[in-house]
């Protein structure tokens, strides 16, 4: 934030946890900004705020960038750091008069917070002093129960003289944790954030749930799928879900995750044809050409649906990297990979040639490894086997030829 005297008039802060931003907040500033002339708005995202635990809530660092990215073509909005930046827990009493230190003492201050928040003013720090120091516009969406609010609000504007206003914002019917919760159901966010947020979200993978399993659970997993699968199948199944965690290690990868995508990735090797043919048209999942021909290579597509019906697991990461791990696939995550090469190098695999070389360098260079293993599969599916290939296999091999 540019901290010389400016001349603005009249400033808005516009503080929240932005966690993450959406087009209702934007929309706000936009309509405070017209109602009461004011010349700038700074939107102000919390740093260590007393009434939050920081356990759940996205870093400062993220939930700045996404305020700079979703304000960024409004000349009219800056984002400050103000609150991120100062150590230990924030109050807003201290970031007003910083504000009032920082710009001329004579510029008008507005605070723009939700209605409940404002509710609460009264637990803040020092609420008498703040409540003198800027005018506060208190939000409100659709449908928010007004009463309590305007009684309160009288209170506080004869016990204080404070100047708190309303504004009802049709457009915040969004809310963050609406947001949230969509992300996690794997709803989408199209148009709720600017596309800029929606595309950072992504990349940063937030807001996805991340799976905690317990002892007990896993106990549970394992005896679950020992009870579908052949001892001999089931042995096999140990041995990725130990090797495939093995590598995880190396990759910094979550260990819940590695664990169900290892332990269930053949859950539905052993149902028979028919059974898979059944279950494919039951849940209409879909087959290329080739799988079509060889419909036990569905069994990894069949698993990921039975995964997520029997257990409620719905992560893509896991589903895609059980989904695909028989033949790989286009854009391989490290997860997918992982769960692809521990599948060829577990011990019961038994030896065969370059086996011991796929296994050294899937802890450091997963492509490299990806690219022997799928030479080592092509070999045996041809040689041995004397069956056709996959044409996944032939693409991916000139693919990953490039990490040799
Ligand atoms: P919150 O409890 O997360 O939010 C309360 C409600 O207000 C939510 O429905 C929220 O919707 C909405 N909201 C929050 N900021 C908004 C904004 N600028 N415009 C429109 N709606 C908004 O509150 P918070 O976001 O953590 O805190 C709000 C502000 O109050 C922050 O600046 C915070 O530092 C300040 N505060 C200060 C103290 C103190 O000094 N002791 C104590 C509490 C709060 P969304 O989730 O959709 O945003």
């Amino acid at each position: 934030m540019d901290t010389q005297a400016s001349p603005i008039r009249k400033l808005a802060i516009m503080g929240g946890t932005f966690d993450p931003i959406h087009i209702g907040h934007l929309v706000t500033a936009e309509e405070v900004r017209h109602e009461f002339g004011i010349d700038e708005v700074l939107f102000i995202p919390t740093g260590h705020p007393p009434h939050k635990s920081n356990i759940n809530m996205t870093t400062s660092e993220h939930r700045y960038l996404m305020t700079v990215l979703a304000t960024a073509e409004n000349p009219n909005f800056k984002v400050s750091r103000l609150e991120m930046d100062r150590e230990g827990v924030t109050y807003t009493v201290d970031t007003v008069k910083e504000l009032k230190r920082i710009y001329a003492e004579t510029v008008k201050l507005y605070f723009i917070t939700g209605a409940d928040a404002v509710q609460k003013i009264l637990t803040w720090k020092s609420p008498e002093e703040l409540l003198k120091l800027c005018d506060f516009v208190a939000v409100t969406r659709p449908g928010y129960h007004k009463a309590e609010l305007i009684q309160k609000v009288e209170e506080l504007k004869k016990q204080y003289e404070a100047n708190i206003h309303f504004l009802e914002v049709p457009a915040l019917a969004i809310s963050s944790s609406n947001i949230r919760e969509r992300i996690n159901a794997m709803k989408p966010i199209k148009y709720l954030v600017p596309e800029e947020v929606e595309n950072y979200i992504k990349k940063y993978d937030l807001y996805e749930y991340k799976i905690c399993l317990t002892e007990e659970e896993r106990t549970e997993m394992y005896d679950y799928v020992a009870s579908k699968l052949s001892p001999k199948r089931y042995a096999h199944t140990r041995g990725v879900v130990e090797i495939a965690l093995e590598y995880a290690k190396y990759h910094h990868l979550d260990y819940d995750e590695i664990f169900i995508a290892a332990l269930f990735h053949d859950i539905a090797k052993e149902l028979g044809k028919e059974e898979q043919k059944r279950l494919c048209d039951l849940y209409k999942i879909e087959l290329d050409e080739f799988e079509q021909k060889h419909i036990d290579l569905a069994h990894g597509k069949i698993g990921a649906v039975l995964l997520e019906k029997n257990w409620g697991i719905s992560k893509p990461s896991i589903l895609n990297s059980i989904r695909y791990h028989t033949v790989g696939r286009h854009n391989m995550t490290d997860l997918d990979k992982i769960i692809y090469l521990a599948d060829m190098t577990e011990e019961g695999r038994g030896t065969y040639k370059g086996k011991d070389q796929i296994k050294e360098l899937a802890h450091y260079d997963l492509d490299r490894a990806m690219y022997k293993a799928l030479i080592s599969s092509y070999n045996y599916v041809t040689n041995i086997l004397k069956q056709e290939v996959h044409p996944i296999t032939q693409e991916l091999i000139e693919y990953y030829k490039q990490f040799n």
